[in-house]
């Protein structure tokens, strides 16, 4: 067993993270890196290829983290990366219209089912996208309050810092210091999973809800699959009350399945937000919808929303040809194979060693958490043993295998984990769970 995560092993990773703490708030440049929840000292990458992250320490560790989601073709792809440097070579961003863009726009709109049809508008993150699209849903219903669940997670807008999921769970301020009172007025909260509870607060605000933002596959208070029939009521509900239905696919686009959840689960949102898997990598957030409403957004219309380097040409070439061999590649399946694989396997050495486990695998995405039976919204996944997830993230990563630092995050799988590394990803589970036995 190589030793990952102790002493002498990190050395390096140790030197660099206590001279970032000088220069970086908490050492990281987003929150979630930090290992905030699991204790330890998080690894410093030098670089990553296929399923393998590199540390500044000189260990190889199979990664699950995939760059919090973009990585669906595995790291530094050659084709994704001779795709860029290509782009490079003729400019860093032009700030003005490109064919790429064009192309670009017509292969998102081809792989999402809400978008055949309509318009796509690129932005340079899923923050960015989910902000824009809520503006959007605003101007256009004329209405100003929007509803999330308890525990999603859709980037760091004021609006959207409501019992917010993800590192915000993780480090317990799921309500932000910072944002005004006035800022989250309107802004409503359900449980997820619970349509009837969004029913309530259309029935308690009649003609005042613009929009009901929703991960179609919550991926933020780790991974929790819709039940049956919810997206549909959902659809149901907010056509009925005229208010604009918006998946934020960040996570789940091209991840559950090519065409995200709302392929997946056949059912049709108005706005759909993208990030991730889009960017092949680079930093790209897209929204789209019908041009009904899409032509709301300047210039054609009176809703703004602007950006300096979007749809810049590095970003738009590693997306459209992460987009391309998708297209090309179809590898789905085999990515749904592997993730059952890895999940199934995971569960076996949890039950032999007698570990109270959850686990759950969509396409290309999954989770787990240590209680018995189904998780299905954030107050039951809280109910996980968080000082068992602590343990055995840092048992994992002793034996070579990264996870994401926080139970309340999900796990990715990519085209470039094959079966020794899921293997070699077992074998780790077994020896870590029997370290916590
Ligand atoms: N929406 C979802 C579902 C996410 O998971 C995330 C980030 O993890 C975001 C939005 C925000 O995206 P970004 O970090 O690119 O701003």
């Amino acid at each position: 067993m190589t030793e990952h995560n102790d002493g002498r092993a990190q050395a390096r990773s140790k030197e660099l993270f206590a001279a970032a703490c000088e220069v970086i708030p908490g050492g990281v440049n987003s929150p979630v890196r930090a290992f905030a929840s699991v204790g330890g000292q998080p690894p410093f990458i030098r670089k990553a290829t296929g399923c393998h992250v590199v540390t500044e320490d000189g260990a190889a560790l199979i990664d699950y983290v995939g760059s919090w989601g973009p990585a669906l073709l595995g790291h530094a792809h050659p084709e994704v990366v001779e795709a860029v440097i290509k782009a490079a070579r003729d400019g860093l961003s032009f700030g003005a219209a490109t064919a790429a863009e064009v192309d670009f726009a017509e292969l998102i709109c081809e792989f999402v089912p809400s978008l055949r049809g309509g318009m796509v508008r690129l932005v340079s993150s899923g923050t960015e996208a989910t902000m824009s699209a809520l503006r959007l849903a605003r101007g256009y219903t004329g209405r100003n309050k929007i509803i999330k669940c308890a525990g999603g997670y859709h980037g760091h807008a004021d609006m959207l810092l409501v019992a917010a999921g993800s590192g915000a769970a993780t480090l317990n301020i799921p309500g932000s210091a910072g944002v005004p009172p006035d800022a989250v007025h309107d802004t409503l909260l359900v449980p997820y999973n619970n349509a009837e509870a969004v029913a309530e607060l259309f029935a308690a605000h009649p003609g005042e809800i613009a929009a009901i933002i929703v991960e179609p596959v919550a991926g933020n208070m780790g991974c929790i699959p819709p039940l049956p029939g919810y997206l549909e009521r959902l659809r149901e509900i907010t056509r009925r009350e005229g208010a604009v239905l918006i998946f934020d696919e960040v996570m789940t686009g091209f991840r559950v399945a090519p065409g995200g959840a709302q392929e997946r689960f056949g059912v049709t949102p108005d706005l759909t937000c993208l990030g991730k898997i889009v960017g092949g990598g680079m930093p790209v957030g897209a929204y789209g919808g019908p041009r009904e409403i899409m032509s709301k957004i300047a210039p054609l219309g009176p809703v703004y929303q602007a950006g300096t380097l979007s749809g810049n040409p590095l970003s738009v070439a590693a997306g459209l040809e992460t987009l391309r061999l998708i297209k090309r590649d179809k590898p789905h399946e085999a990515l749904e194979a592997a993730t059952l694989r890895l999940t199934k396997g995971l569960a076996e050495r949890a039950a032999k060693h007698g570990i109270a486990w959850t686990d759950v695998a969509v396409g290309a995405m999954f989770g787990f958490f240590f209680v018995a039976g189904e998780v299905h919204d954030y107050e039951e996944a809280k109910r996980s043993d968080l000082d068992r997830f602590a343990a055995f993230h840092s048992e994992m990563l002793r034996r070579g295998v990264y996870l994401a630092p926080s139970q309340f995050e999900a796990g990715f799988v990519s085209t470039a984990h094959d079966d020794a590394a899921i293997e070699q990803t077992l074998a780790a589970a077994d020896g870590a769970f029997e370290a916590l036995a």
